[in-house]
């Protein structure tokens, strides 16, 4: 474990800032998007806030995965049948799998890697979108979201898919975590 500096002194994963921006529709599972600043130097974007089953959860950015068409070289989603551009078939079953045989379909741009940072990051996250939602509420009407520049005009929605991926992955996880508990052992995230 890397859990410090040659010099000895402890290395830290300082959040400094959390921006939250609430999406409009309470209908939708996707509640906010979230900017996370570490050490007053370098800001994360695109963090969502996930409306899941056990309650709200913090999504990393990320990407739908694609590859090259064989015959064109055209980048398609992992998930096309057809070529977007040649039109030749295409096998909808290649894209990689997951431990469990299931396909995966995005990859996270920016993550924690370990899990003690995976719950920092999360505690900050949702204590910040609870914390604007309660601001929310108590100024009413005089309520102004907060200035994202670009990120506004990001469409406010995630795809079943998606949110299918993601909660296998937290599955995955905490098999994971039982796994290592049982080994004793904090343990390193893909
Ligand atoms: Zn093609």
């Amino acid at each position: 474990m890397h859990s410090e500096r040659s010099d000895g002194s402890p290395l830290r994963f300082a959040i400094t800032e959390v921006r939250i921006k609430l999406t409009s529709d309470p209908r939708n599972k996707l509640r906010a998007y979230a900017s996370v600043t570490i050490a007053d130097a370098f800001v994360v974007r695109d963090l969502k806030i996930i409306d899941g089953t056990k309650g709200p959860f913090v999504a990393m950015p990320s990407r739908k995965l694609s590859d090259h068409c064989q015959r064109c070289q055209h980048k398609n989603h992992v998930r096309a049948h057809f070529c977007n551009q040649c039109g030749s078939k295409l096998d909808p079953d290649r894209a990689p799998r997951d431990g469990r045989g299931r396909s995966r379909l995005h990859a996270d741009l920016a993550h924690p890697i370990n899990s003690t940072t995976r719950i920092e990051l999360h505690k900050a996250v949702v204590r910040a979108y609870f914390d604007e939602i309660e601001t929310q509420q108590s100024t009413g009407a005089d309520y102004r979201p907060k200035d994202f520049d670009d990120l506004d005009v990001l469409s406010e929605s995630v795809d079943a898919e998606y949110l299918d991926e993601l909660a296998h992955r937290q599955e995955e996880r905490e098999r994971r975590r039982r796994e290592q508990v049982g080994q004793g052992e904090a343990g390193t995230e893909a």
